[in-house]
């Protein structure tokens, strides 16, 4: 049930957060119920015969809760509608599909997330599409590798792991000029902080997984469409059969009430983490768009009106063996793949590079800080960076 009766897009985003999807609720309960459907059934044969006209008429077309957690999504991105499916990977997958054929030719940041790379270069390479792959930092550059077939440009900001901050607006105008669309993964900002359709974007993929969800206990993705690219992606999405199930869905629907709150809170505690490891002797560079004098903080500051809680640091060049050490002794930090959720984490890294080269050459981390007190976390820090130095 909702009462608002002003349009949603007229409320502040943490209102909006708070009230999207609302409308899929009864009973005067605050939360849509959690179907769990595949049969849908027709009172009649004449329903039966016009069930296109239906809201639902088969679980993996769409239910009261994965309507909820779509409008929402949606809401909260700033698009005209969406789609879930079982993972990140699996809209990003579902997204690229949408546009794409044999003889089509794609434009990939340099910094994408390593499985999207992965799903370039094998699934769509043997379906024969053509990837190029550009420079995170090309900005109106990009119109020099725009070919008559280049279907869609592929952003990702800030990159993954390197957290290269893009000129998104230039690189979009570029690609809309050669009759291109634009997708951004943008799973970094949640769609929070970053509003990809306000910058002209035609697709917004995110990994749900992430903040949205929020407690490290699911897996999701989303993928959000402006009108003209919304019946693309969702005629792919229904022939290829993906859905999600619904107590995931619920979950997921159930952390994005509180993003606003999450992410202040991760933007906060990511800041004074980020500004000691400035500080510290061994650290080279803090890849930190939100830090000033950070690479791309420029660029942040003008498109981005937050930042979570994922960040990177080059270290000065030092041993495998300390860098171990520094990593085997924390106490508050997990070692883990994804992140989101509401604890710090951190992971070496390597970057992975085609079109550019990577120079740096001291080790890489890369950390999420979670909702603890950050002091706790750099007192941890501290005793990690004793080890990396000998000086336990
Ligand atoms: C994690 C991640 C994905 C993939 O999401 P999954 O839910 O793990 O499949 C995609 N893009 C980025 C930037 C990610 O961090």
């Amino acid at each position: 049930m909702s009462k608002i009766k002003t349009k949603l897009e007229n409320l502040k985003a943490a209102t909006r957060l708070i009230n999207a999807g609302r409308e899929y609720s009864e009973h005067g309960m605050v939360n849509p119920a959690v179907y769990h459907a595949s049969t849908i059934l027709f009172p009649d044969t004449e329903t039966l015969k016009n069930r296109s006209s239906l809201k639902y008429s088969y679980g993996r077309k769409g239910t009261p809760t994965s309507r909820a957690l779509e409008s929402a999504i949606a809401q909260l991105e700033g698009g005209f509608d969406c789609k879930i499916a079982p993972s990140g990977s699996a809209a990003i997958s579902t997204a690229l599909l949408a546009f794409l054929k044999t003889g089509d030719h794609l434009l990939m940041v340099d910094s994408v997330y390593g499985p999207t790379r992965h799903f370039v270069d094998t699934l769509l390479k043997n379906l024969g599409v053509h990837t190029t792959y550009y420079d995170p930092l090309i900005g109106k550059g990009i119109s020099a590798l725009l070919q008559p077939n280049t279907k869609v440009v592929y952003l990702e900001s800030p990159g993954s792991q390197t957290m290269e901050v893009q000129d998104v607006p230039a690189i979009v105008a570029a690609a809309h000029a050669r009759g291109a669309i634009a997708m951004i993964d943008n799973t970094w900002s949640a769609g929070h902080y970053f509003k990809a359709f306000s910058h002209g974007c035609d697709v917004s993929v995110q990994s749900v997984t992430k903040y949205i969800g929020g407690h490290s206990d699911i897996m999701m993705g989303s993928i959000v469409c402006t009108e003209a690219t919304w019946p693309i992606v969702k005629e792919t999405y229904e022939t290829l059969g993906v859905f999600a199930g619904p107590d995931d869905m619920n979950m997921a629907l159930r952390g994005l009430r509180t993003l606003d709150v999450r992410l202040e809170r991760h933007h906060k505690n990511a800041l004074v983490v980020a500004d000691w490891l400035r500080g510290q002797d061994a650290v080279d560079t803090v890849l930190y768009p939100a830090l000033s004098n950070a690479p791309g903080h420029e660029i942040w500051k003008r498109d981005f009106k937050g930042a979570s809680g994922l960040f990177s640091v080059i270290l000065k060049p030092a041993a495998e063996e300390s860098v171990a050490k520094l990593l085997d002794g924390l106490e508050l930090f997990g070692m883990g793949f994804s992140w989101g959720g509401f604890e710090s984490l951190v992971v070496p890294f390597k970057p992975h590079r085609t079109a550019t080269n990577w120079t740096a050459e001291g080790p890489c981390l890369r950390f999420h800080i979670g909702l603890e007190s950050p002091e706790d976390l750099i007192d941890d820090l501290k005793q990690g960076f004793k080890r990396l130095q000998n000086k336990t």
